[in-house]
């Protein structure tokens, strides 16, 4: 089951200064604040056995997705798509929807002190395993894969590029899903303010999935706009 999260909202997306500047309040991270990634985090245990994800409204996808709009995944790293939604894209897929996967960075920043895996082998490691993916999901014939090549970790700093990139690939009619803008990985919400705040500015429908934040959230957490969360079964 995935949760995903519609929001019409957008916070302001952080700059360099800005980024400088919270760095000075003590015990938060710059970016991503409170919604820091250490230890375990919450086990899958923890919840499935909380009651609320039961009493979140179930999506319908034939009625949110009709069949002929193309759906537009961005994930930012390769492996996001697959953590977030995997399920969902093989019911949009059941559904017939055209689907666009847009690998925001290749991830090679994923193993940084390894003997083993360059940063070169990782950009095309990472989106290889995919493609491995989405053939396991049953679904590869009917995704179209794209790569935007921004550096992995830094994806804040390349945001106009990024804007830019939405204004060259998105149509009028395409529906959005992306990363919770506070997921907590700083690429992750980069990704879903970029995407979230394009899908306001062209009118489009938006939904934001939980990755990271399955970890250091606790079921109920505040820090997660619950209220307009659906669940997908
Ligand atoms: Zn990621």
């Amino acid at each position: 089951m995935a949760t995903i999260v519609s929001i019409n909202t957008t916070k302001l997306i952080p700059k360099d200064d800005a980024v400088a500047n919270a760095a000075i309040f003590e015990g938060n991270h710059p970016i991503v604040g409170d919604r820091v990634i250490e230890g375990d985090g919450t086990s899958q245990e923890a919840w499935q056995n909380w009651v609320g994800l039961q009493d979140l409204t179930q999506l319908e996808i034939t009625k949110s997705f009709t069949p002929y709009q193309r759906v537009c995944i961005f994930a930012p790293h390769p492996d996001d798509e697959v953590l977030g939604c995997g399920g969902l894209l093989q019911q949009l897929a059941a559904n017939g929807n055209p689907i666009v996967l847009i690998h925001v960075t290749n991830g090679t920043q994923s193993h940084p002190n390894s003997q083993i895996y360059s940063q070169e082998s990782l950009n095309i490691i990472r989106p290889q395993e995919s493609v491995k993916a989405l053939e396991v999901l049953g679904v590869a014939n009917q995704v179209t894969t794209m790569a935007l090549n921004l550096a992995d970790g830094n994806v804040f700093a390349q945001q106009d590029q990024f804007h830019q990139e939405l204004s060259a690939i998105i149509q009028p009619e395409d529906i959005l899903i992306t990363t919770f803008i506070n997921d907590g990985h700083p690429d992750h919400e980069a990704t879903g303010q970029v995407v979230a705040s394009f899908a306001k500015q062209q009118h489009l429908a938006c939904y934001q999935v939980l990755i990271w934040a399955w970890h250091w959230a606790k079921p109920g957490d505040s820090r997660i706009p619950w209220h307009c969360a659906m669940r997908v079964n």
